[in-house]
């Protein structure tokens, strides 16, 4: 918007038209004060101000804007038609406009000296608004610096406190901060600690991590500065995001040597347990099977002797899960695998249950009369498991379903009870080694051990499996067999 300032109603009319007949918007003000108060209150590209006016003269107007800070810099044209002397033209300057018109006007001169005004104002304009985008530009960008340097200050602080060797690294894994702790097993502060040959390589790891994203967890043995000592170590590296970015990550070695020497302290004395107990309770079994034998039928000592024979039984299986256990720590669970059919191991697994626990009615739905290939002994043993604990946590309602699903491509077994159920933050642990639900131990016996057997025989043989449960409703363990073409000389990995 341009002001004109005119004393004269006639003046402002004729400048207002040319003006508009333009395109150029502009207000008028009939004085100096009125111009004054205007320009306080509204912002002007341009000001085309009469020099004699009674009262405030042009120059004094135009002086007084320049104080102003708000308007200092809106260019003036002085109009005049008296004042031509080089004495005032100089004054006009120096009192703050830009310009200067003499009447009467040549519209097409003023339009030029309007038109170019109008063209540095906005140009000044942007340039302003530019420049004041940088400068919150920079400020924002310092403040988030100097958060930045502050967060890092803390975090090294609390890295600095912690008893585990930490360390962080840039977003593409080269180190850039490592504790004090990392000097008791690395030669420099700019290299991994050296991992046992059999660990493989930390520094690949870490490369690996970074490249996949996602978080580490490993246990390594790591060697001790200056010794030929390694110590276990639970290497845990985790991405650290702003706006969904990963701009660095942060890792910890937190030394586990002394639980892993009490954890194959306790594998040995679980090995040698299991072992030495296998030997006198075979001898008692066939010693209590040879009494069997010899007394009468229908005595009260065969009472006696069958119900030994059940305990020996469960005693005989506990020994086995154990020795089970400590064979695939040691990695030496043998595997037979061949061919054979899926539904005579399913029917036999059934029939022992059906023999050992009369009182649960196991009900069949579908049939599972495809050959498959695994170990079907152990594969059997998964079933009696699944079975055993159906039966186990179901002491009221003991209705038991063992159903088939099978495809072209898969058999799959569900083992269904209505007992006590598993919770859904148990349902991610009962399959861990010794895990038993804490609020069912007191009420059913065993060593939290069936179910991790199982899980090992599954994964050897790559077969999907899980559970679905509802506390108090009942339970559904699940395993899948995947299918080959056999007779195409498929064979299963
Ligand atoms: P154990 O039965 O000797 O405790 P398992 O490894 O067979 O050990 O089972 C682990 C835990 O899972 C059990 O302690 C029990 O709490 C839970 N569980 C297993 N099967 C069932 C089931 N069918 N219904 C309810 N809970 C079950």
């Amino acid at each position: 918007m341009i002001l004109i300032v005119d004393d004269k109603q006639e003046n402002i009319f004729s400048l207002k038209s040319i003006l508009a007949l333009h395109n150029f918007p502009s207000d008028t003000a009939l004085s100096g004060e009125e111009a004054l108060k205007k320009v306080l209150k509204n912002q002007y590209a341009l000001i085309i101000l009469d020099v004699q006016m009674p009262g405030m003269d042009g120059f004094e107007v135009a002086e007084t804007i320049s104080g102003y800070s708000k308007s200092k810099d809106i260019p003036i044209i002085f109009l005049s038609a008296v004042n031509t002397d080089k004495k005032f033209i100089t004054k006009g300057y120096t009192s703050g406009g830009i310009d200067y018109i003499i009447k009467p006007i040549d519209p097409d001169i003023l339009l030029l000296k309007v038109k170019t005004f109008y063209r540095l104002y906005e140009q000044k304009r942007q340039l302003n608004e530019m420049q004041n985008n940088l400068r919150d530009e920079i400020e924002f960008r310092k403040k988030a610096e100097s958060e930045m340097n502050e967060k890092a200050k803390e975090m090294k602080s609390i890295l600095e406190s912690i008893p585990q060797i930490a360390f962080t690294t840039k977003s593409d894994g080269t180190l850039e901060y490592n504790n004090s702790q990392w000097l008791n097993y690395s030669l420099s502060e700019k290299e991994f600690p050296v991992a046992h040959p059999d660990d493989g390589n930390i520094q690949d790891e870490i490369e690996r991590t970074v490249k996949s994203g996602k978080p580490l967890e490993m246990e390594v043995r790591v060697k001790m500065r200056d010794k030929n000592d390694y110590r276990y170590h639970l290497l845990r590296v985790l991405p650290v995001k702003e706006a969904n970015n990963i701009v660095k990550w942060v890792g910890t070695f937190t030394d586990i040597e002394d639980q892993k020497q009490a954890v194959k302290k306790k594998d040995e004395f679980i090995s040698i347990a299991s072992h030495e107990l296998k030997t006198p309770l075979t001898s008692i079994k066939g010693y209590i099977q040879l009494l069997d034998q010899s007394v009468d039928g229908n005595s009260s000592a065969k009472t006696y002797i069958d119900r030994t024979l059940n305990q020996i039984k469960k005693l005989n299986n506990l020994v086995v899960d154990l020795l089970d256990i400590s064979k695939i720590e040691s990695g030496k669970l043998k595997y037979n695998m061949q061919e054979f059919n899926c539904e005579s191991m399913l029917t036999n697994a059934i029939e022992m249950m059906r023999q050992t626990h009369p009182d649960y009615h196991i009900h069949r739905r579908g049939n599972a009369n495809r050959f498959i290939y695994g170990d079907e002994m152990r594969l059997e043993q998964v079933v009696l498991n699944f079975l055993a604990n159906a039966v186990k946590y179901s002491p009221v309602n003991k209705e038991i379903l063992v159903e088939v699903a099978t495809t072209k491509n898969q058999i799959k077994i569900f083992i269904r009870d209505h007992g006590i159920g598993v919770s859904e933050e148990d349902q991610q642990n009962i399959f861990k080694k010794f895990y038993r639900v804490e609020k069912t131990v007191g009420n059913f016996q065993g060593l939290g051990i069936g179910l991790y057997i199982c899980a090992e025989i599954l994964e050897r043989h790559h077969f999907e499996y899980g559970v679905d449960s509802t506390l108090g409703e009942g339970s559904s363990f699940h395993f899948t067999i995947p299918l080959y073409n056999y007779l195409a000389g498929k064979t299963q990995p």
